[in-house]
């Protein structure tokens, strides 16, 4: 019994240990085999998140893996028993070319590049690939790794941000830069080739005012019809590009035949005279402003060409705007002209060198004195007086308009009180004021509290202003002028006859006086039409309750016309050139 049991016991460790040997072999297995189906499980999952399929080929033994959902990314199954890293008769797809080239990947022994990538289109997709092969010591290659990545999202980003570098997103044409870059080299082209080329700027007439009107969604659809027209053009001589909001510039190389400015021009308008129509159903119509400069007639670089296209337009608003404006000396000169008045102008500002003229209006029924319109004069430094007529448009395209205004309106409401303690005066102190001018916020409100803090009576100053006052916010000045009024000032509508004109503004806006322009008692003897034109305006306004005062009046035929369609009140050299207020104090004011 002991003996079985020392048997037993003998014979047991021993078994123990064999059993203990296969289990504990087994387990070490299971766990290996555990741990091998964790990483597998780890690794198909990171190929997974990471979109990439991968394929491994081991040369000498052909084992094969694939992981990551080919399907997916390459539209298609990579399978060890297709042999795909072998597949010649799919060789025509350029893809499987590419791949196939991937996989081939260090079996040409002259080459020694062992990593390759590509970034293959297939489709409306794209596909990055990288492969890797490794080689012994003998330079064979033993080992393939292959990755594909569907890469079509950031593709597709860098494809954006390469076009918003190079062209603009609202219309597709060439953004300024890119412009500018090709302008450089077509002009260094024809620096070589002997021809001309030609750049035009093409502007938007009063685009402002449209977008005001349209909303800014609206604005640029119209941007967008009219960048898509213009894109027409486009073709191996002519090039497009949107410089700015509503500026748009072409280069046109040797301009001949077809490809002339007036045929351009000519198709542009033409295509103007239809208006556009927007998502909205609106329907707007746009005209434009073109002016043109020429390598190598007026710059001898692509920048100085381009600056004097840009010239020619800015003359050209000043001007007729149907015209194609072409850059010459004239214009270079004017150009710089405007340039050295705006400098001199900031110096005058600060000096204030300027100086009132007073011009008077008369009654034409009791031949009283009405009162005075103030204009302002700029002495230079060598003592000539400067016409308001050079230096205002140059003050309201800078900005000075507004310090000058400011002095104007101090200046006349100061004489206006002199003279009404001096001389009894009781008549009307009427100040021009600029568009830009009404256009500030806090204009009315300044003026008034001016006004109140020199204690005068509103009702001796006019305020004139012009049509052009209502281009930008029509809203917004029609509630300016009704507080002047309310406030008891007297508003006057300048050069009536010479803008848009309508007679329709009159009952928009409550003005108290209309100034007929000089350019219809110009003609009113001469010409029937004007005669009936403005007999049936004084009619008209003095029905609705408004003072009509005639400007420019320098013949007595004309003042007896006026008289006898019952004109109120003539300003003109006849009855009295604009003076200085020494000369008016003297000959109006004393001699009443
Ligand atoms: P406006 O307001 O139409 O002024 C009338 C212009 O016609 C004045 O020219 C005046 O001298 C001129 N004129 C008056 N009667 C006759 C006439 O019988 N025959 C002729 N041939 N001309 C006559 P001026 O003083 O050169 O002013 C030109 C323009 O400058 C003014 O036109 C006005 O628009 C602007 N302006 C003048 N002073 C000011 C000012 O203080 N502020 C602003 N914003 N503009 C001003
Ligand atoms: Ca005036
Ligand atoms: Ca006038």
């Amino acid at each position: 019994m002991t003996d079985t049991l020392l048997e037993n016991n003998a014979e047991q460790p021993e078994t123990v240990r064999a059993e203990d040997g296969l289990d504990f072999k087994l387990e070490m297995l299971n766990s290996l085999n555990e741990k091998l189906n964790e990483h597998a499980g780890v690794f198909d999952k990171f190929t997974d998140i990471s979109g990439y399929a991968c394929c491994y080929r081991n040369v000498k033994n052909r084992h094969f893996e694939a992981v990551g959902n080919f399907n997916a990314v390459l539209g298609m199954e990579l399978k060890d028993d297709t042999d795909v890293l072998r597949i010649p008769e799919l060789v025509t797809d350029d893809t499987l070319d590419i791949i196939n080239r991937l996989i081939n990947i260090g079996e040409d022994p002259s080459s020694d590049c062992l990593i390759k990538e590509f970034c293959i289109k297939k489709g409306s997709r794209w596909i990055e690939g990288r492969a890797v092969a490794v080689r012994d010591e003998s330079g064979e290659v033993t080992e393939k790794y292959l990755c594909f990545r569907d890469v079509t999202t950031h593709r597709l980003q860098l494809d954006e941000l390469e076009f918003l570098a190079y062209y603009d997103s609202l219309t597709g044409l060439l953004n300024r830069y890119s412009f500018i870059d090709k302008l450089n080299e077509i002009v260094e082209r024809a620096s070589h080739e002997n021809v001309t080329v030609r750049v035009a700027m093409i502007d938007i007439n009063g685009f402002k005012r449209i977008n005001d009107s349209l909303g800014l969604v609206a604005g640029d659809e119209l941007i967008q019809l009219f960048g898509q027209f213009l894109a027409g053009f486009n073709d191996e001589k002519i090039s497009i590009a949107r410089f700015g909001t509503d500026v748009f510039v072409m280069s046109i190389y040797d301009p001949e035949g077809k490809d002339t400015i007036e045929n351009i021009v000519r198709t542009i308008k033409d295509r103007l005279k239809k208006p556009f129509v927007l998502s909205n159903k609106d329907q707007v119509y746009l005209t434009v402003t073109v002016g043109v400069a020429d390598y190598p007639e007026s710059g001898l670089t692509g920048l100085t060409v381009l600056q004097n296209a840009e010239i020619s337009v800015y003359a050209a608003k000043d001007g007729d705007r149907d015209k194609i404006h072409f850059f010459d000396n004239a214009l270079m000169k004017k150009f710089l002209e405007s340039f050295d008045v705006e400098k001199k102008l900031q110096d005058a500002i600060l000096l204030k060198s300027f100086e009132l003229y007073y011009q008077p209006q008369y009654n034409i029924e009791t031949g009283k004195l009405r009162g005075c319109e103030a204009l302002i004069r700029w002495r230079d430094y060598d003592g000539t007086l400067i016409s308001p007529l050079k230096f205002i448009p140059i003050a309201e395209k800078s900005g000075g308009i507004v310090a000058i205004g400011k002095w104007v309106i101090e200046t006349a409401v100061g004489k206006l009180k002199e003279w009404m303690q001096k001389y009894n005066f009781e008549g009307i102190m009427s100040i021009n004021i600029s568009a830009v001018q009404l256009k500030k916020d806090n204009f009315i409100d300044e003026l008034l509290t001016f006004i109140s803090s020199a204690n005068v009576d509103p009702s001796n100053i006019e305020i004139e202003i012009t049509e052009s006052v209502l281009i930008d916010n029509s809203k917004e000045v029609i509630e300016k002028v009704n507080r002047m009024r309310q406030f008891g000032l007297g508003v006057a509508l300048d050069d009536f006859g010479t803008g848009f004109s309508s007679l329709s503004y009159l009952r928009m806006l409550p003005i108290s006086t209309l100034k007929i322009d000089k350019s219809f008692i110009d003609t009113v003897i001469t010409d029937d039409a004007t005669g009936i034109i403005t007999e049936s305006v004084v009619n008209m306004v003095r029905r609705l309750g408004l003072e009509t005062v005639a400007e420019g009046v320098e013949h007595n035929a004309q003042m007896d016309f006026l008289r006898r369609i019952n004109c109120d009140n003539i300003q003109g050299y006849l009855l009295g050139k604009p003076m200085s207020e020494a000369d008016f104090e003297r000959e109006v004011l004393e001699a009443k």
